[in-house]
């Protein structure tokens, strides 16, 4: 006899009839969107306290997906932070766009993977069109890579390897075969202020924290530029488009200039920031960016696109593919078509770039553009209506970050401490020069000037109770 056995949980699952289900998922997550304005933009303590229901061992047979799904609505809804709201400020976030939204849920449904085109042709089809489409609205050289990875710090981490690859290959020195422990010396040159994420990515890609050179940032978040030491061609070299802080921006032209004279490697850091080269009326922000070898960015940021979307561009195709490709004897490339495996550190992974095609859709040239405007021009309203009300704003805001201040340390961590209870608005704490203070960005298409300005009643009302 042939064992033919079937499991009765799965011979179930295979007869599942998901019309009830999907309407049920589809209604909760409509009741979510529709009230995600007006609900409290942190959850409160005993909404926190009730999570305490999905302390449970998990049982040993199947839950029926409604009661799935009921707990998720009943429980984790109130449990969420309403990042997609407008009266969300904290991190740089960004919020999600109906058109990305939507077409995700489509797109889930499909399920796709991308790592090669004999996988999924509509997957590597977008990828290309996204690259495409990237590489035209910032500007950036004729034939750069992009790979669609899970965020900046995935991004930056590929750009630096691809950079680290490249100026050791220059040095006579192939890394890919040879390892690093005989590789000859790259010069690491970054600001002081740059991202966290920056240094964890040189510490994960080998070069570690400690022998870095450090340049200070002047007053506005930017490195300085004239104490940037020598350069030559085995420097890789760091700059920011935006500032976690302050929003500020490296004066790319003239670096970038010196960089390419010098042979060196230039990465820009543009997580939020490098959009700006996406509108013609900020434009003149990411100027000369265009002169660097790598930059990193998220779409999940100012873009609005759902999280998970990082994308790592490389002038150097070759360098980045030879430093994320792989082989194998069941690897089937495609000639002529991506292989979307081929630009970043995943195989398998979500056909994620179909998000930011959709975003893009719907937004239009014009549609981002404004939409960099807007969050600017709300910035500014903001940082003046917390000037009215006896703050201080220490940043030129020349983006969608405002750094703000009340009085010393003691009185700004408390005024965030009510501000972050009150449920009415959320942002958080940084350090500036030393300073602590609260930092503002404006990152969702969803704030408006009314909204902001119960923001600023909220603060000044909390501000008097200090
Ligand atoms: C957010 C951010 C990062 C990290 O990006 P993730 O998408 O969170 O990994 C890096 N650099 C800057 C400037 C950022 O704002």
């Amino acid at each position: 006899m042939k064992n033919k056995y079937v499991s009765p949980i799965l011979e179930n699952i295979r007869n599942y009839n998901f019309n009830g289900d999907m309407e049920l998922a589809g209604k909760y997550a409509l009741d979510y969107i529709n009230s995600v304005n007006s609900m409290r933009v942190y959850p409160s303590d005993e909404d926190i306290a009730a999570l305490s229901v999905f302390d449970i061992p998990l049982g040993d047979e199947p839950t029926p997906n409604a009661e799935i799904l009921d707990k998720l609505h009943n429980y984790g809804s109130k449990a969420t932070v309403a990042q997609t709201g407008p009266r969300y400020f904290g991190f740089v976030c960004g919020g999600i766009l109906p058109s990305s939204l939507s077409a995700k849920w489509l797109m889930d449904a499909w399920d796709q993977n991308p790592a090669m085109f004999v996988m999924s042709p509509i997957a590597g089809k977008i990828e290309e069109i996204c690259e495409k489409w990237l590489v035209e609205l910032l500007n950036l050289p004729k034939g750069t890579a992009a790979g669609f990875v899970s965020g900046s710090s995935t991004a930056i981490n590929c750009a630096l390897l691809a950079g680290r690859n490249h100026i050791l290959k220059n040095l006579g020195y192939n890394v890919s075969a040879a390892g690093l422990n005989d590789a000859p010396k790259i010069k690491v040159v970054l600001s002081e202020g740059a991202h966290s994420t920056v240094f964890k990515a040189l510490s994960i890609i080998g070069l570690g924290q400690e022998n870095l050179i450090k340049v200070p940032m002047d007053e506005q978040g930017c490195i300085c530029a004239d104490k940037i030491p020598e350069l030559d061609k085995s420097t890789l070299l760091l700059l920011q488009a935006g500032n976690v802080n302050s929003g500020g921006f490296d004066d790319f032209k003239s670096i970038c200039k010196k960089a390419n004279e010098a042979g060196a490697w230039v990465h820009v850091d543009g997580a939020f920031g490098l959009w700006a080269a996406a509108s013609e009326e900020f434009a003149h922000l990411t100027e000369g960016m265009e002169y660097a070898d790598s930059w990193s960015m998220d779409a999940h940021k100012t873009l609005n696109a759902p999280y998970d979307n990082g994308v790592v561009l490389c002038k150097h195709r070759d360098s980045l593919v030879n430093a994320m490709h792989m082989t194998g004897g069941y690897i089937q490339i495609t000639e002529g078509n991506r292989d979307s495996m081929m630009y970043t550190m995943e195989m398998s992974r979500r056909a994620r770039a179909l998000d930011i095609w959709a975003t893009l859709m719907g937004l239009g040239k014009r549609g981002l553009s404004e939409l960099v405007k807007e969050l600017h021009t709300k910035a500014v309203y903001f940082a003046d209506e917390l000037k009215s009300i006896g703050l201080s704003v220490l940043n030129d805001v020349v983006f969608n970050q405002v750094i703000v201040r009340y009085e010393d340390d003691e009185k700004t961590k408390k005024l965030i401490d009510a501000i972050q209870k009150s449920g009415v608005l959320w942002l958080g704490p940084s350090s500036w020069q030393g300073n602590a203070v609260m930092r503002v960005s404006v990152c969702s298409y969803k704030t408006t000037y009314e909204d902001i300005d119960i923001c600023v009643k909220e603060i000044k009302r909390l501000k008097e109770q200090i």
